[in-house]
């Protein structure tokens, strides 16, 4: 075990994970200086905060990394190609994300990870694979971007059986020696290219999620690219290797059969084939991905050893986060959906193959992303499309090559207004029967402070139309 007493800690960050792991370290007796690229007043008063409990704080240069340190706690965001990692590499020192520093704090009772990492859906899996542990009377939470934090849940007051965390590839990236009890990666679609470097980095950075697996790997059967991970990891012995499908399950996976979820991997009657888990009804919204997303919590809970009635108890009481196909209204026969968290294509293309037909809402900030394949996937559902927002011409042009007979409403606006002119000509598009869904398939910055501010402009202007048509 680490002895912290006067020992010399670099925290490289003061975000959200910075400030927090600043604090426990100082606590444990370590010497913690606190290096940040920002010299803004917010930064200044978090500093003076920090300054005051023993931590040395040094703003405007997170480049250098400051003599005599021996280990650096980084905030995941930080990409490894900064200098200052080059600088701990050369010294010898080693860096630690937030991950891997609550790993290495947490107790010799701690409880077993269950993780989920891949490119969308984790949210959502992590909160459907908390419910289903938790109805099974187990003490558990949901840990990682919403919810408890995962330093919190390993150092707190609260007891847990079990967590059911959610790893980012940045959080994989720095957490070289976490090991869970079973993990998930859902999907590997191209994201965050720029942080890792390549795909092929990416990719290995997520598979790391299966590094050390006591019970399950759980993959998808539609992605090959999850599959190889597993392949390519090295698991503890015994350790399987769990597929989930959308289609009928062959041994050792998890799938659908005539709308049930079944399961073939951890069946508890010897003289049965698959076991019943749950109705594809249970599962709220139940659109593919999100039965996807489904099919892969409950893997993982069996693989923890959870009876089937609680996976499907626990699907019923789960209820999806804002912004997530969220329903907001229905208005004279059109559902209005808010699936503001589509900021790629690839969640864009799962929530646009849920409905039919569509008025999509789109645009916003491309991230560097092509369009042809999202729109001429879902050409055939969509009623009509209004785009706004930076890069919307991407899409417009997208439209032009894959569904020329489609109508389109360019708003030609970025103001936050936007919203509010879209949901009236995407109304007027729309039949009865028809769904209204934004899904911007881009990042919201260019119009809006983050994807929930989006999403809540969406859901006051279908409120407002609701109250006009009332
Ligand atoms: P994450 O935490 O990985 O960002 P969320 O659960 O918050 O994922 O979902 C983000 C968005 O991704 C959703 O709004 C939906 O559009 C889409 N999505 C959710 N699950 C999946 C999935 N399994 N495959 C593809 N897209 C998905």
């Amino acid at each position: 075990s680490t002895s912290w007493q006067g020992k010399n800690v670099t925290v490289a960050g003061m975000g959200v994970s910075g400030i927090p792991a600043a604090r426990v370290l100082a606590g444990l007796g370590a010497r913690v200086t606190v290096v940040n690229d920002g010299d803004d007043e917010r930064s200044r008063a978090q500093a003076a905060e920090l300054e005051a409990e023993g931590v040395t704080v040094r703003l405007g240069d997170g480049d250098t990394l400051p003599e005599g340190t021996e280990l650096v706690v980084t905030t995941p965001g930080w990409q490894p190609g900064k200098p200052l990692f080059a600088a701990a590499a050369e010294a010898g020192v080693e860096v630690w994300g937030d991950v891997e520093l609550a790993w290495r704090l947490r107790g010799p009772d701690a409880a077993p990870w269950l993780a989920v990492t891949g490119t969308n859906g984790k949210t959502t899996t992590v909160r459907m694979l908390a419910a289903i542990l938790e109805a099974a009377g187990l003490r558990t939470a949901a840990v990682g971007n919403i919810g408890v934090s995962l330093l919190d849940a390993v150092l707190g007051e609260e007891e847990y059986d079990v967590l059911a965390v959610e790893l980012s590839s940045y959080q994989l990236h720095w957490a070289p020696s976490v090991r869970a009890h079973s993990a998930a990666v859902l999907n590997l679609a191209p994201d965050h290219l720029d942080w890792h470097g390549s795909m092929g980095a990416y990719a290995a950075d997520k598979g790391r999620v299966y590094e050390g697996n006591q019970v399950a790997c759980v993959y998808n059967v539609a992605d090959k690219a999850t599959e190889d991970l597993v392949r390519g990891a090295d698991v503890e012995e015994g350790c399987r290797a769990i597929g989930f499908t959308l289609g009928t399950p062959g041994p050792s996976q998890v799938g659908v059969v005539d709308d049930i979820l079944v399961d073939r991997a951890f069946v508890e009657n010897r003289q049965k084939q698959a076991q019943e888990l749950a109705q594809v009804s249970d599962v709220n919204p139940p659109a593919p991905h999100n039965i996807a997303n489904a099919l892969a919590a409950a893997a993982l809970a069996r693989a923890f050893g959870v009876p089937a009635t609680a996976v499907r108890d626990g699907l019923r009481a789960f209820r999806s986060d804002p912004h997530r196909i969220e329903l907001v209204e229905e208005i004279e026969g059109v559902r209005y959906v808010d699936d503001s968290k589509a900021t790629n294509t690839h969640a864009a293309e799962a929530s646009l193959a849920a409905y039919d037909p569509i008025v999509w809402i789109a645009g916003g900030l491309a991230k560097g992303a092509t369009f042809d394949e999202l729109v001429a996937t879902a050409a055939k559902r969509l009623r009509g499309v209004v785009l706004m927002g930076a890069d919307r011409a991407l899409i417009r042009e997208a439209l032009a090559r894959h569904a020329p007979e489609v109508p389109v409403v360019d708003l030609d606006r970025t103001d936050t207004g936007a919203m509010s002119a879209a949901v009236g000509e995407a109304a007027a598009l729309a039949r009865p029967g028809d769904t209204v869904l934004l899904a911007p398939a881009c990042a919201s910055m260019d119009m809006f402070v983050n994807y929930n501010k989006r999403g809540e402009a969406f859901a006051d202007a279908v409120r407002a139309l609701a109250a006009e048509r009332a």
